[in-house]
């Protein structure tokens, strides 16, 4: 059988459904998948992706097996119609719309009312007697084929659109303001003065064979694919360049036809809150990207209830039909011609994380999806946005009385940012590099913008609703955001605006509040998020924090889901305190050292470092003791019994010297040493590479003091917080950097030595172990061995990347980043573990060890814990637990809960169809 390319659907059938994005995009699925279950929707056909690949292999041109399918699918359009294509009489249109399989908001570029020149212009008049109707669509069409596959648009990032200049100085001419005071006659001459511009620019005639039309914009959808604003959305959002596009061909239907017709967007759900209600907007007697385009501020859909309570009534039982149907919030594209309602898009909607946490936990409530559904539909990182700042109340309140609200928006995206005022996305781009927040405002965004709008701390607009691009984009990338700002004035060209009389310049201070739309001039404190005043300032009530609540139902559920451990990094007591209500299951890496560059020990470290002889090394490290006795106990209080694992120390000994001449004299005079010695220790110590030097157990095997002091540190703390606060402990002292079983073998002894004399001393008894770090490749090769005599692992991914790679991380910036951007590794290897290189030399060493010791426990503790990705390796290798910073605990929680769930065994299905059918793709 011949390859299928073109695949038909008409309301009540459809050749193709839901599941089938990677073929036809996730505008054609689902075009499909609504006329299939009967939905009103236009019928037309959708050009599979894999065409797009043909189009770049066949040099930019479509084949002709593709060419004949698509004619006969527009014969079976047109009938299905009832009109022909480029009829005299009664002239079919069509719109052209791009679609990926992933949604690219606004990326690619659709055209309406294909098929128009002056012929079937006329015919068109004739049939529906509505001039200004007729010609309001010409002009759109030629405007957008002018744009989308003329290529006539703004070059500079002052310019304005060479169309909108041309409408500008019509409406001039006539003296009216509004595109809507135009008249018939006036459209019909910008068509000609649009036609002539084309003419002028390209010297190209304006195509007036609708044939040639449709193919000039199907090459144009296919040729979008490769356009800049296209790559970088597929370059943030990791969208393989070879999933091409799918170009969907379809019957127009007109919200442009008077008062009885109109086009709109809306949510099931608000996507902002995640509040179960019909979240929409709309205009009466308008046409396709009017409402997101943000020229005319659209009205909230509740408003279509009294203009159109017919059509309004419809969507309502389309809207519970859809949500039901998949499972999901959704966000949805109509258009009422005449008073009949037609769905022209439906995906599942993007969101905030506070929407997406809400929704997910509501639906489980309302018995729409399970518990674990729920889970695999949040995103980890998306929780980073539950923990973000919201600004100071008192400032704000203050800020407000002083007369310094300027004006009011859409909350379009959570959370409040202050910055500085940019009016572009370069300089957005510019200013962030150089440090500096930026408030990107504008009159309304584009997809060109994307990349100011990810640089920027927040963004601004003028125009456009809750569903405007500013909006839509913003709280996908978690940006704050108010929208729709009518009362800002800007000025492009003279980097400024005003509001309300009021001017302000490029570099003022701004402070724009995503959660309710405030626009403050100046710069207001942000404090922390609704969770974090639950969980760590202790200063909300979390009966008044629905958020919060919402999160910990969340957590929860994860908890319940996941195989993983959770267990944090953390040096001190108030920072175990911090993994604890993040929801810590115990300490993955106490790191002592930062314990010396506290108050008073800095200076007993140093005598330490510039003694001559064990003894007086000895009596250093005595005063130190109390010091790290001190900090152990405090953490050993917070933790109750959980398990803490303390690293011995780890980094060169000259990281606690000053390497500058100023420094070591002081030292010096502190000491009552001479100088020469200082500066001759610094300078025996200095390191040609120190990352593979005197470090780590190196240091405790050369001056095993180090470790004896350390450990009995360890070991007094534990006996006693046990003894005197009778709270139980469990310290896991973790030797770094082990190579070869000896030398774990060297530091053990030490370990258990100083536990047994201190347990005889103090006459009270606690579990211990002793174990390793896996962080450099011997280690991991002959973890066999090396299991012998270790209790547990913990993979020191950081270490363990930079000694399997080869790469200095410090030394790593000048090429890592290229090696990204070239894709020789797919993601920077210090933030996502390596699964192909590093990550099987930790499978290896989990084998390995388990080989030897069973009961063997294994952790990591790199910076890799805390990636949602890694976390998820870590589970298919089979560790007991990750440990992360504090603050990312909670999404190390619901990554290993997500990885649990989504590579559980698949139960073995009775009937794989129905299986097959209702999996989720992700
Ligand atoms: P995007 O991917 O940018 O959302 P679409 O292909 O959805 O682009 O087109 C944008 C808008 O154009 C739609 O929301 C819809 O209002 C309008 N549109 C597209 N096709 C048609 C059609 N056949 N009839 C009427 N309006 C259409
Ligand atoms: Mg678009
Ligand atoms: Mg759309």
């Amino acid at each position: 059988m011949a390859k299928k390319y073109v695949y038909f659907f008409g309301t009540g059938a459809a050749e193709g459904n839901m599941r089938m994005k990677d073929t036809l995009g996730g505008k054609g699925a689902n075009l499909a998948e609504m006329a299939g279950i009967g939905l009103p929707v236009p019928p037309g056909f959708t050009i599979s992706t894999e065409v797009c690949a043909l189009y770049y292999k066949n040099r930019k041109r479509i084949p002709e097996v593709v060419r004949l399918e698509v004619e006969k699918n527009l014969k079976k359009l047109e009938k299905a119609a009832g009109r022909a294509f480029g009829d005299a009489k009664d002239p079919l249109l069509v719109s052209v719309r791009s679609g990926a399989r992933a949604s690219m908001p606004g990326m690619m570029d659709t055209i309406l009312n294909l098929g128009l020149n002056d012929r079937t212009a006329a015919a068109l008049v004739a049939r529906t007697g509505n001039e200004r109707f007729v010609f309001d669509c010409y002009r759109r069409f030629v405007q957008m084929y002018g744009d989308v596959v003329l290529g006539l648009r703004p070059v500079h990032k002052d310019d304005i659109d060479p169309f909108e200049e041309i409408i500008e100085s019509k409406k001039r001419e006539r003296g009216v303001r509004a595109d809507a005071d135009l008249t018939a006659a006036d459209l019909e001459d910008l068509v000609a003065r649009f036609k002539a511009a084309i003419k002028e620019r390209t010297g190209h005639d304006f195509p007036d064979d609708p044939r040639r039309q449709l193919w000039g914009a199907i090459g144009a959808v296919f040729g979008s694919w490769m356009n800049e604003r296209a790559i970088a959305y597929r370059k943030m959002y990791d969208i393989p360049e070879a999933w091409g596009t799918a170009v969907n061909v379809q019957l127009m239907v007109f919200g442009n036809m008077g008062a009885d017709s109109g086009t709109g967007v809306a949510f099931t759900r608000d996507a902002a809150t995640g509040e179960n209600v019909f979240y929409g907007e709309y205009l009466m007697n308008a046409q396709g990207e009017d409402v997101v385009a943000g020229i005319r501020t659209p009205r909230p859909i509740a408003e279509l209830r009294k203009d159109d309570p017919k059509a309004y009534a419809e969507l309502e039982r389309i809207r519970r039909e859809l949500e039901k149907h998949y499972a999901d919030m959704m966000d949805i594209e109509f258009t009422i011609e005449r008073g009949k309602l037609y769905m022209l898009q439906c995906r599942v909607g993007k969101r905030t994380a506070f929407a997406a946490i809400r929704i997910a936990v509501d639906m489980v409530g309302e018995k729409l999806i399970s518990e674990k559904e729920a889970l695999s539909r949040i995103e980890p990182d998306q929780l980073n946005q539950l923990l973000r700042p919201v600004f100071d109340p008192a400032e704000k309140q203050a800020a407000v009385k002083a007369g310094r609200l300027l004006a009011k928006g859409l909350n379009a995206g959570p959370g409040a940012a202050s910055g500085r005022i940019v009016f572009n996305s370069a300089d957005a781009e510019a200013w962030a590099r150089k440090g500096e927040k930026a408030i990107l405002t504008r009159i309304e965004t584009s997809p060109e913008d994307i990349r100011g709008m990810s640089a920027a701390e927040g963004i601004l607009t003028a125009r456009g609703g809750m569903t405007s691009h500013a909006a839509l984009v913003a709280r996908q990338m978690g940006r704050v955001c108010v929208a729709g700002c009518g009362d800002l004035v800007i000025d492009y060209g003279g980097r400024a605006m005003t509001v309300k009389g009021r001017e302000l310049k490029e570099g003022d201070w701004v402070s724009i509040d995503g959660t309710t739309g405030e626009v403050i001039e100046g710069r207001i404190a942000t404090k922390p998020s609704e969770v974090l005043q639950v969980l760590i300032e202790r200063t909300l009530d979390p009966a008044r924090a629905p958020v919060y609540r919402t999160f910990a139902k969340v957590m929860a559920w994860a908890d319940k889901h996941r195989a993983l451990g959770i267990r944090a990094n953390a040096d001190q007591p108030d920072q175990a305190r911090n993994a604890l209500a993040f929801g810590a299951e115990g300490i993955g890496l106490c790191r002592t050292e930062h314990m010396f560059f506290g108050e008073g020990k800095i200076g007993p470290m140093r005598e330490m470092i510039l003694a001559d002889a064990a003894e007086e090394r000895k009596a250093a490290l005595a005063k130190l003791l109390p010091f790290q006795r001190r900090d152990f106990e405090g953490i050993f209080e917070v933790m109750a019994g959980r398990p803490v694992t303390i690293r011995t120390i780890d980094p060169p000994l000259h990281e606690f010297l000053p390497h500058e001449e100023k420094g070591q004299r002081e030292i010096a005079a502190d000491m009552g040493i001479p100088y020469e010695k200082v500066r001759e220790r610094v300078e025996s110590l200095h390191e040609l590479n120190p990352m593979l030097g005197f470090r780590g157990c190196r240091l405790g095997i050369i001056y095993p003091e180090i470790t004896e002091m350390q450990a009995r540190a360890i070991f007094e703390a534990a006996a006693t917080v046990k003894k005197k606060k009778r709270i139980p402990v469990l310290p896991e002292v973790m030797i770094p950097l082990v190579g070869h079983v000896k030398e774990l073998r060297h530091q053990e002894r030490i370990v258990r030595a100083a536990a047994e004399a201190v347990m005889k001393e103090q006459g009270v008894g606690f579990d211990y172990r002793v174990g390793t770090m896996i962080e450099v490749p011997r280690g991991a090769v002959t973890a066999d061995e090396i299991a012998t005599v270790a209790e547990f692992f913990s993979f020191g991914t950081n270490d363990l990347t930079q000694t399997t790679l080869g790469v200095s991380r410090d030394d790593a910036g000048r090429f890592l980043i290229p090696y990204v951007e070239k894709g020789i590794y797919a993601k920077d290897p210090f933030e996502v573990i390596d699964r192909e290189g590093v990550g099987q030399l930790m499978r290896l060493a989990v084998e390995r060890g388990r080989r030897t010791r069973p009961a063997l426990k294994l952790g990591i503790c790199g910076e890799h814990g805390g990636d949602p990705s890694s976390v998820e390796f870590c589970h298919l290798i089979g560790l007991d637990y990750v440990s992360c910073s504090p603050y990312r605990v909670p999404i190390a929680r619901l990554a290993a809960a997500r990885a649990a769930i989504l590579n559980a065994p698949k139960p073995a299905a009775k009937k794989p169809a129905k299986a097959a059918r209702t999996a989720r793709k992700r």
